[in-house]
């Protein structure tokens, strides 16, 4: 079967095409299984939405989580990131959404840390991985658009301390026309410094590959500066809080301006992320910031509102 055929969602482990007989099986299944988010009281889901879920709630929705992945309920989205000074697009970032058939998007902020302490996490970055992929090679084949953007994915530390991390994602590239320079593995300060010493061999080795690095939320964590340079990091992305207060705090905008002489300093390149505001596209761009993603551009969006977004947005390289 070739890569790049449509229909696939998470909880698919070998194929890549949806049938519709299979479909209607899960259906009928979901009737069939008593426990998922449905069953979760409103007390929950509110706790749910504000990411409070404590003890047998927490319980609730890790076993509505693995009912969703059987039934295909997650998504990939995938958000523009752009060039400032040119205002091309140079890439995306895949984002996981989880659509609930009668409480509607679960927002990743919720889902994701609960996925993390079952080890869930690392089936759906796989599935996140694979998906990309074949969605890159969508955009060429069926859509015509063989521009060589790149898309950013995100990893947890136990992505990453799975030994066949690396090998994973190269088996998964392999074949696919896709070159590992356009796959950029999104991490966060926080997988540095609970085991820095793996987290440097599985990214050394990721890198030899071809692949790259952004460390994620940058600002946030707790990370030593000295870890830094040791880090086989490509592109810093500027955490959306700072952004955020960028043009009201002058502390903000101080912080702002270190980052991205921190990033250049060490040979990074630098996203802004959360850029809702021409003010703060420009004070970014007079600040020496070389990409942004956010609203002012684009929302994350589904793949066949992607591709209607490209065709309208993207100009061809030249
Ligand atoms: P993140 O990796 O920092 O992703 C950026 C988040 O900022 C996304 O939220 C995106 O929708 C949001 N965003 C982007 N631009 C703007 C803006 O201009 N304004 C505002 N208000 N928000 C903006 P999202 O999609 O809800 O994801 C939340 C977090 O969940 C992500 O933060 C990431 O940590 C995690 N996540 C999402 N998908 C995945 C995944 O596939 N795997 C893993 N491990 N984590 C994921
Ligand atoms: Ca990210
Ligand atoms: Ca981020």
């Amino acid at each position: 079967m070739l890569v790049g055929q449509p229909g696939h969602r998470l909880g698919d482990q070998a194929e890549i095409e949806e049938q519709p007989e299979g479909r209607r099986e899960r259906e009928q299944d979901q009737r069939d299984v008593p426990l998922s988010i449905s069953t979760l009281s409103s007390d929950a889901l509110a706790a749910v939405q504000a990411g409070q879920l404590v003890g047998r709630q927490q319980l609730q929705l890790d076993a509505a989580l693995r009912v969703g992945l059987e039934r295909h309920e997650f998504l990939p989205f995938y958000q523009p990131l752009i060039d400032l000074k040119s205002g091309a697009l140079v890439g995306f970032e895949a984002l996981m959404r989880w659509h609930h058939p009668t409480k509607g998007m679960i927002s990743p902020a919720v889902f994701i840390p609960i996925a993390e302490e079952s080890g869930l996490i690392v089936h759906a970055s796989r599935w996140s991985l694979r998906e990309t992929v074949y969605m890159m090679n969508r955009l060429k084949f069926e859509h015509d658009l063989p521009e060589p953007w790149f898309c950013s994915i995100n990893f947890t530390g136990l992505d990453l301390a799975a030994e066949d991390f690396a090998d994973h994602v190269a088996e998964t590239l392999q074949g696919t026309g896709i070159h590992p320079s356009r796959i950029k593995l999104e991490i966060t300060e926080r997988m540095l410094i609970d085991d820095p010493e793996g987290a440097i061999n599985t990214l050394k080795k990721c890198r030899e590959t071809g692949l790259t690095v952004a460390l994620d939320d940058f600002g946030t964590g707790y990370s030593s500066l000295s870890y830094l340079h040791r880090f086989p990091i490509d592109t810093m992305k500027i955490d959306r809080s700072f952004v955020l207060e960028m043009t009201t705090s002058h502390a903000s905008l101080t912080l702002v301006k270190a980052i991205i002489a921190l990033a250049k300093g060490l040979g990074m390149s630098v996203v802004a992320e959360g850029v809702e505001k021409q003010e703060e596209s420009d004070l970014l761009l007079q600040n020496g910031c070389e990409m942004i993603q956010g609203y002012l551009y684009a929302k994350p969006m589904s793949e066949d509102a992607l591709v209607e977004w490209l065709k309208k947005n993207a100009q061809p390289s030249v």
